[in-house]
């Protein structure tokens, strides 16, 4: 049994007492009556604080993970009900806990999508990276900041258009996605386009352009200044973001890009 702080603190001044009683060493004795005291109490704090922490950890481990306070939905692993969603909000609620692939274990939120329900451009990337993942939002950091100026270039400010990813949760370490996560994930972004119904679509990367139009050749230059359909909407390929960060020489081809593909959404939607 471990003896309660009040029982060694008795101990502690029936020993001192009985030395100063007999007259030795009686400064010091004060002085480790004081210390020994302090330092169990030391010691219970310590260990309420960790029981503290490992409680606060079994709860966290325990709920889904997020960084804002929108309340959640839970939604059983095996629910096909967001197949019947009919508008971005429901699909969200009912896909956000999606423990379809093994990416959940290791994301902090889920990244469904941002920007207008009513767009008539989609911005499709590959995965949410470090950035997306923590905030919970496509295309947020530094490339995001790249995507924001790369649109309004042509004239589309960010929250006209509508943003999304192949993949909702994000890869380890920004590893490219992996077959079985896209076949996973993508009807989610399937849903997104049919809800959406844009008229056209910019992917942003080999990867995003790869996996969205599963074409024979997967080169980005095998794609880039094409038009393709996929769901009723023009879809074009470019360089993603953060590839024009790390390689500033692709930005002339990225405009060409970005200039054709606001050229074609003229002649299709009109400027108005
Ligand atoms: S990547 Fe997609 S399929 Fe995999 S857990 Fe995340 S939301 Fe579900």
């Amino acid at each position: 049994m471990p003896r309660t702080k009040d029982e060694i603190i008795s101990d502690i001044e029936t020993w001192a007492k009985n030395r100063l009683a007999s007259g030795e060493e009686t400064l010091y004795l004060s002085e480790v009556v004081v210390r020994d005291s302090r330092s169990v109490m030391r010691e219970e704090e310590n260990e309420i604080v960790n029981m503290k922490n490992k409680k606060e950890a079994a709860i966290s481990k325990s709920e889904p993970r997020t960084t804002n306070h929108e309340p959640r939905i839970t939604t059983p692993q095996s629910s096909d009900d967001w197949k019947s969603s009919t508008d971005l909000p429901m699909l969200k609620s009912l896909a956000e806990n999606c423990t379809k692939c093994d990416l959940h274990l290791t994301r902090t939120n889920f990244v469904f999508g941002v920007g207008n329900p009513n767009a008539k451009v989609m911005v499709i990337g590959e995965a949410p990276g470090k950035d997306e993942d923590e905030k919970g939002e496509p295309f947020v950091g530094r490339a995001g900041q790249l995507l924001n100026k790369m649109l309004i270039a042509i004239n589309f400010p960010r929250e006209e258009v509508y943003i999304a990813n192949i993949l909702k949760s994000r890869p380890p370490g920004n590893r490219d996605p992996k077959p079985h996560e896209v076949a996973a994930c993508e009807p989610y972004l399937w849903k997104q386009i049919e809800i959406i119904k844009p008229k056209m679509i910019l992917c942003v990367g080999r990867v995003a352009g790869n996996n969205l139009l599963k074409l024979e050749s997967d080169s980005l230059a095998a794609m880039r200044g094409k038009t393709f359909d996929f769901m009723g909407a023009k879809v074009m390929v470019t360089y993603h973001p953060a590839a024009l960060m790390r390689n500033p020489a692709w930005k002339v081809g990225a405009w060409e890009d970005l200039k054709k593909f606001r050229k074609l959404y003229d002649e299709l939607v009109g400027n108005g």
